[in-house]
């Protein structure tokens, strides 16, 4: 089924630049910003609330997290009361404004684990689906392109060096006042990427039918020119 106007994926790893070119390409197309690391990060947050925040550490190590506590968080991400405002950049939890608390690295380590729960996965398939479901949207994470909107009409895969990467993240926490250390930001990041790259469910991968886009030695703005060029030519083909 054709949509009166498209989704647009930008899947890639941490720090590649996806959130800034996403918020600016939405933005010049008019399209709404579906952020859905925003979305694993709120419920890494709603489940500490709950007191899951250790079981989140268990949950990828041997022992690991029970069979109750995994049942627990799927159904707080079947249960996520989140909403977007101000164009997708401020994330609100059961009506509370979370949009810093979600952009901690130790909330973005716990999202990472989090989201390598296959139910959680399946409890948030829904929610991402119904925010898109009228097109016009630019969806960015890790699997908005192969998992949650395979169908999508214009697909990019956006990468850069880890180092560079981890430059960026720590220009970016401090700019937000969170202080950052770059052996450990580029730590996390490798971490980060084996986890989501390596996960049984829905890992971090190119699309098949994706543009690929290495922003290693590219701007934000260049980054998002190159798209548009790749959106005008579909458009005229
Ligand atoms: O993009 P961001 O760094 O905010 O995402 C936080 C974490 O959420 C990622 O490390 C990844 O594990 C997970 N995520 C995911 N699938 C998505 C988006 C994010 O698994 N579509």
């Amino acid at each position: 089924m054709s949509r009166p106007r498209p989704i647009v994926t930008i899947d890639g790893p941490a720090g590649a630049g996806k959130s800034t070119v996403s918020r600016a390409l939405a933005d010049r197309l008019g399209f709404v910003y579906l952020d859905t690391g925003a979305i694993y990060r709120t419920v890494a947050l709603a489940a500490d609330a709950e007191g899951l925040g250790s079981a989140i550490d268990r949950s990828d190590a041997p022992q690991g997290a029970s069979v109750a506590e995994i049942a627990r968080l799927e159904s707080i991400a079947g249960g996520l009361r989140i909403e977007f405002e101000d164009g997708g950049r401020r994330v609100r939890l059961d009506g509370r404004d979370v949009s810093s608390e979600i952009r901690r690295p130790e909330v973005g380590q716990r999202a990472s684990k989090v989201s390598a729960i296959p139910g959680v996965r399946r409890a948030l398939l829904d929610l991402q689906r119904r925010i898109a479901s009228r097109g016009g949207v630019v969806a960015e994470g890790r699997d908005v392109g192969t998992v949650v909107f395979p169908d999508a009409e214009v697909k990019f895969f956006l990468t850069a060096d880890p180092v560079v990467r981890a430059h960026r993240r720590v220009g970016d926490l401090l700019a937000r006042g969170i202080p950052a250390v770059l052996d450990e930001v580029l730590a996390e990041i490798e971490a980060r990427d084996a986890r989501d790259s390596g996960r049984a469910v829905a890992p971090l991968a190119c699309p098949a039918d994706a543009v690929t886009i290495d922003s290693s030695r590219l701007d934000a703005d260049g980054v998002v020119a190159r798209m548009e060029e790749v959106l005008t030519s579909r458009k005229n083909a």
